[in-house]
């Protein structure tokens, strides 16, 4: 070879199997390269697309070139490239890996040919013009029909869609008569679909709303910080203005050339933020997340990277868009579990929001009305800025709320899952013309053990952490791994024998219900309603137009229903979360039960709130009924220091499984006792100790766990192999 060749470290995406890699390729001569480019690349016999993901130095072995160039414009941004660099580190994946999961999964098919493939429009409508005759025939007052003259009318006034044409009291059947007198002119054009999900039910009428005093001081101390890359915390209560926030904020970044990315957690139970950055920006914005086909996604990504949206809403993934210049980036409802993604790479999105705004000068809004303690301990300490929104919105207040101890309830005879107080709430809502939200804290399964009478719940003594029930009848402990072969048939607390797991159903709320109000209309929403497509929208919908008087369920109403008629709020069974064996349980109790409470009260009538619990005593159940997130978090975080966690100490979980468990015991051991080895001060190993869900799919499966300060420096000395999983910051340990 004559002249000093350059080589380019490609990604390749071939629809490989496993682990994403990067191949070295040189650059031939001439090949205006850079960083973030699409390109052609010979991967054995086959021609494959894949991203520069770095130019290195001279040859010095025998590579294949490059074979071409397939899009002109890099598709990573240099602050993307930035961010990959970052999440291969933090996560422990490989950069190809974080690379890929910047890119549409539709990249590699959309990219065969020798050029990457345009945003196509999904669906096409009817397009109508006035011809010259139309037009001179309106001033020579020929006659046609009423319909058709009015729609003539609405042409030569620039009329184009069927819609513009009803909506002038025109119709696209009169605009084809019309152009059968060849009075107009008939065409199609594509048209992008936006989801009927996110059509706003009322007009944006805050939109020219003065600010509440509130509200203009966050907005002034966002603008102060601007183009700096810093993190701000807008801690408001539900109703607060958070959203408007967003909005205005975003507006300033546009205005100033920058692009937007909002993340909202579920897309669907979110559709109501969704409606107002579309109403408020139109067809600027681009929508990303997983209920859309792989097509849908590479289109609503090619706009961006064309430039022809700038407003990027959707869940994870939509951090990655390809915006030129980023400005802000907002986070709604940062506490969300779901912003954590449970496949490599393992990055948990508001982490990586954060690492985007260094990387970009992006300014990084996270939002909620509780955060986690992780983040309202990072703006106290001043790693983030802190802005309130202590009030709603208008004179609605929190609704007062009531706790009731189910021990009573049950000590009075009545076995039912509504209390004698819920009952009389919900007939005087119902009979009073209101509406009623009834809520169950539930997961799939019945995981603890507890005391009916004295709600004691069987607890492992070395971790203070509810011992898990198993099938076979066993207690097991999810951190340490201690385990009892049988759960007591009698309280250990007060003797009593209605000791037993825990668990309710919708169904069973729902059959009591409609005993408590009969006549009343009940919707019952679930996971199970939830997955028929609409199911989260007509719920709402009936609830709002008055079809339904109650509606029972479960995580999936304490987001987005905004209910002016919904005057009480009954949480059925405040415990289950909170029972569950892990570090954040009672943060999520706090959380769903400040969300779903604060579904009451939005409208005139005012509203209460009524929550059910054994545990009446926990600070997670008093604080959330007492609306005092203060307080939640003082209790949270003296906790969390006294055993080391989050934000105090940092968890890293390695997760195995195999066939058989003695497989999994000898390699767990091993690496468990490795890890000690290296540990030396910088975390502590847990385990090994069966995984929550200890066999599934006919696997076994282990974890360890490593809690400290710096426990990436023990992964750093000991080599784990693909038998793991290493899961950095996990949101849960219930893996
Ligand atoms: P959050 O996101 O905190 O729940 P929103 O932004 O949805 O709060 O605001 C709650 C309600 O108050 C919404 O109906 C919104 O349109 C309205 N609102 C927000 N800001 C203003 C304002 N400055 N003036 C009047 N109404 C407002
Ligand atoms: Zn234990």
């Amino acid at each position: 070879m004559s002249s000093p060749s350059r080589t380019a470290e490609v990604a390749v995406f071939a629809g490989l199997r496993g682990p994403a890699r990067t191949f070295s390729y040189v650059v031939p001569e001439g090949l205006p390269l850079s960083p973030g480019h699409l390109v052609r690349v010979a991967l054995g016999s086959r021609a494959v697309p894949g991203v520069v993901v770095a130019l290195d130095g001279a040859v010095d072995r025998e590579l294949k070139a490059i074979d071409a160039l397939l899009h002109p414009l890099p598709l990573l941004r240099p602050h993307q490239l930035a961010l990959a660099a970052w999440i291969a580190e933090r996560y422990r994946c490989g950069l190809a890996d974080a690379v890929r999961a910047m890119l549409p999964p539709a990249l590699a098919s959309r990219a065969r040919a020798s050029r990457l493939g345009a945003a196509r429009g999904e669906r096409s409508e009817p397009v109508f013009a006035v011809a010259p005759a139309g037009r001179a025939a309106l001033y020579a007052g020929t006659r046609v029909g009423p319909r058709q003259l009015v729609t003539l009318r609405a042409l030569v006034a620039g009329a184009v869609t069927p819609h513009d044409l009803v909506d002038a009291g025109g119709s696209a059947e009169a605009a084809r008569a019309l152009v059968r007198k060849g009075l107009a002119t008939e065409g199609r054009r594509a048209v992008r679909r936006v989801p009927a999900e996110f059509a706003l039910v009322e007009e944006d009428r805050v939109r020219d709303a003065e600010a509440t005093p509130a509200q203009a001081a966050a907005l002034l101390e966002i603008a102060a910080v601007r183009g700096q890359g810093r993190g701000l915390l807008l801690h408001g209560v539900t109703a607060s203005g958070k959203t408007e926030v967003y909005l205005r904020a975003a507006a300033d970044a546009l205005a100033r050339g920058y692009g937007v990315i909002v993340l909202v957690p579920e897309i669907i139970l979110t559709a109501q933020v969704v409606a107002r950055f579309i109403a408020r920006f139109g067809d600027r914005v681009a929508l990303l997340h997983s209920a859309l086909s792989a097509g849908e996604r590479f289109d609503e990504w090619r706009r961006v990277l064309d430039g022809i949206a700038d407003v990027v809403i959707g869940s994870r993934s939509a951090l990655f868009a390809p915006l030129e210049r980023v400005g802000l980036v907002v986070v709604d409802e940062e506490q969300e579990p779901s912003y954590k993604q449970e496949s490599a790479p393992r990055y948990h999105a508001v982490d990586t929001a954060l690492a985007l705004g260094r990387a970009s000068g992006a300014t990084v809004l996270l939002g909620s009305a509780t955060p986690r303690v992780v983040t309202y301990e990072a703006a106290r300490n001043g790693d983030l800025t802190l802005l309130s929104l202590p009030e709603r919105v208008g004179e609605m207040a929190l609704p007062p709320t009531t706790i009731v101890d189910l021990r009573l309830e049950l000590r009075s005879g009545n076995r039912g899952t509504l209390s004698r107080e819920l009952r009389k709430a919900l007939q005087h809502a119902v009979g009073g013309g209101e509406q009623a939200i009834l809520y169950l804290n539930r997961r799939g399964f019945a995981t603890i053990v507890l005391c009916r009478d004295c709600g004691y719940v069987a607890t492992c003594p070395a971790c203070e952490i509810p011992y898990a029930y198993h099938i076979d009848g066993s207690l097991v402990c999810h951190r340490c791994g201690r385990r009892e072969a049988h759960a007591p048939d009698r309280c250990p607390a007060c003797g009593g024998a209605r000791i037993k797991q825990l668990g309710v159903g919708t169904q069973r709320v729902e059959e009591e219900v409609r005993a408590t109000v009969p006549g009343a209309r009940i919707i019952r929403l679930d996971r199970d309603a939830v997955r028929a497509k609409g199911a989260h929208a007509r719920a709402y919908e009936r609830m709002r137009s008055g079809d339904a008087q109650v509606i029972v369920g479960t995580q999936m109403l304490a987001k987005g229903f905004d209910l002016p008629r919904v005057t009480l709020v009954g949480v059925i069974n405040a415990d289950t979360v909170l029972n569950l064996p892990d570090f954040t349980a009672a943060e999520r109790t706090f959380e769903l039960l400040t969300q779903v409470l604060g579904r009451s009260g939005r409208g005139t009538a005012g509203g209460r709130g009524i929550v059910q619990t054994y545990l009446p005593e926990h600070y997670a159940i008093r604080a959330s009924a007492a609306h005092d997130y203060g307080a939640f978090v003082e209790a949270e975080l003296a906790g969390r220091r006294r055993f080391g966690y989050p934000p105090f100490g940092r968890l890293v979980v390695l997760s195995t499984h195999a066939k058989r468990l003695a497989t999994v015991d000898r390699r767990a051991d091993e690496l468990a006792r490795w890890l000690r080895e290296a540990a030396s001060g910088d975390a502590e190993v847990f385990g090994p100790a069966p995984a929550f869900a200890a066999k599934r799919a006919g696997s076994y499966r282990a974890q360890i766990v490593l809690r400290g300060v710096h426990p990436e420096r023990v992964l750093g000395r000991v080599s784990v192999n693909e038998e793991w999983t290493v899961d950095v910051d996990p949101v849960t340990l219930l893996g």
